[in-house]
């Protein structure tokens, strides 16, 4: 996975503590996270049968994911008897070449854009730029992102860390740069910077000769593409424009229309709280006098199958971006999703870019820190991903090193630089566990000094102290106060 804005960025424990520091940014996603997880559990409540939904949904993505390679077959083969051109990409520049090729086939230079994750994984605006192509995004959230030269923070709410006052003045000072501009005495009220992008955006959709959207879902058996939106602009992209392009990453198969009842049940409550979303978009090739001339879908790989490979990793690609794992993050509230580096923020990102990306850069390998393993994420996730065991999974990756795939191919990897003392200390664990005679001991020392015990660890370990209380030593081991109070050691 690539996208140039993202490249260089800190890792994760720097580009976080200079978002923590930002009082307004911690205010507005503060804000904003607090109301809608209240919603979205109102929402969830309501459904009597929730938790078989969400074991409905995990089945369903863990068998297609162990017969991808049979649904994507099934999948372009309805695409193509349905009029529609299917194309491979393997890595984010080949996924770029292919769509910035179409949209230059068609004499076009303009673009508009919806509702699409992996164009901002694979950095598409930058390389449609540099092929002389201006693309457009009409996605509210989105919009105001790219109005303001900045990086989206949230999977569902790109632009969540900005209040209104600074959308306002974003629209003033920017939409005329690119079309229609903003009225001179535009207010922050809702209502009136709601106005202002659909006027901005209508003459968008009224011109654009090419689309480019990304999906939610696509159905294996009739080859239809889903997209779910709140807006209506993702109608107006998919319909009016002669060309479309879709973009879409090899996970988001189901293989029916069934199949995808359980998620259009799952995912607006989980994202945006609603029963059902507004507006539900589904297509399949071309059809005739009605909508696009040409539709492409562009299968989007970029890390997946190296993803895939790994049994306790790919379950981070049953992943519908529902967004709830970032509304109730205690690490993403304080942090934003810019500390993140990728497209994908929050916990879903913290388990999902160090696999599509691999671990050896500073910021990948530290991505799998970035949680305080709450459980929080997998509370509320709607089709059931243990994040926080993945998280561990990939601490272990990180720390020891060992057998992984990049790019189709069975590597080793080397530990990552930095961890030595970490390494130490679960080498040291592993061995006391071992030997129970030395753990007694051990414990029972660190009973009797425990008034003794530093508030902050010396050395390697004060990295990890200064940001966290020490655990306080029990006055008494369990299995003594087992011995104390039942009179033998038998068992423990
Ligand atoms: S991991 Fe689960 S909760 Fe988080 S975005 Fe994906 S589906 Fe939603």
């Amino acid at each position: 996975m690539s996208g140039s804005a993202y490249l260089g960025m800190p890792a994760f424990p720097e580009a976080a503590a200079t978002a923590t520091r930002d009082a307004g940014l911690r205010a507005n996603l503060r804000h904003a996270t607090h109301t809608i997880r209240d919603k979205r559990a109102a929402a969830v409540a309501e459904l009597p049968d929730w938790s078989a939904l969400r074991a409905a949904g995990a089945a369903v993505k863990d068998r297609t994911l162990r017969h991808l390679d049979h649904y994507l077959e099934q999948l372009e083969s309805a695409v193509t008897a349905a009029g529609g051109r299917v194309h491979w990409a393997a890595d984010a520049a080949e996924a770029n070449r292919i769509v910035t090729g179409l949209v230059l086939a068609t004499g076009e230079r303009e673009v508009v854009k919806v509702k699409s994750m992996a164009t901002q994984e694979t950095g598409l605006n930058g390389a449609l730029a540099r092929a002389g192509i201006r693309a457009y995004e009409t996605d509210l959230p989105e919009l105001i992102v790219q109005l303001g030269g900045d990086l989206p923070s949230h999977i569902l709410v790109p632009a969540i860390h900005r209040n209104r006052s600074e959308i306002r003045d974003i629209f003033r000072e920017h939409m005329g740069r690119w079309g229609r501009p903003a009225p001179e005495d535009l207010s922050d009220s809702p209502a009136a910077l709601a106005e202002a992008a659909r006027l901005h955006l209508r003459e968008k959709f009224l011109g654009a000769k090419v689309g480019i959207s990304g999906a939610n879902f696509m159905v294996a058996e009739t080859g239809t593409l889903v997209v779910v939106e709140s807006e209506g602009n993702g109608r107006m992209c998919l319909t009016l424009p002669e060309t479309l392009i879709s973009v879409v990453g090899i996970e988001k198969l189901v293989p029916t229309w069934q199949d995808l009842e359980i998620y259009l049940q799952s995912l607006p409550r989980s994202s945006t709280a609603e029963r059902m979303n507004p507006y539900t978009s589904t297509w399949t090739g071309t059809t005739d006098e009605d909508g696009p001339r040409a539709s492409h879908l562009v299968l989007l790989d970029n890390g997946r199958t190296d993803a895939l490979a790994d049994t306790v990793g790919r379950r981070a690609l049953r992943c519908i971006r529902c967004s709830a794992c970032l509304n109730v993050c205690p690490v993403y509230e304080r942090a934003g999703g810019h500390a993140y580096g990728s497209p994908y923020p929050g916990p879903i990102g913290a388990v999902l870019t160090p696999q599509l990306r691999g671990v050896t850069s500073a910021l990948d390998a530290s991505l799998p820190y970035a949680s305080s393993l709450c459980g929080a994420c997998y509370e509320v996730c709607p089709v059931a991903i243990d994040i926080p065991e993945i998280l561990v999974h990939l601490r272990e990756r990180v720390v020891q090193g060992g057998p992984v795939t990049r790019n189709g191919v069975k590597t080793v990897l080397r530990p990552a630089k930095g961890h030595a003392a970490e390494r130490a200390a679960m080498r040291a664990a592993a061995w006391a566990f071992d030997h129970p005679g030395a753990l007694r001991t051990g414990q029972r020392l660190a009973a009797r000094t425990r008034r003794l015990h530093p508030r902050r660890l010396p050395g390697p370990g004060r990295a990890w102290s200064d940001t966290r209380d020490l655990p306080a030593v029990p006055a008494e081991s369990f299995r003594d106060w087992w011995r104390r109070t039942r009179g033998e050691e038998d068992g423990v």
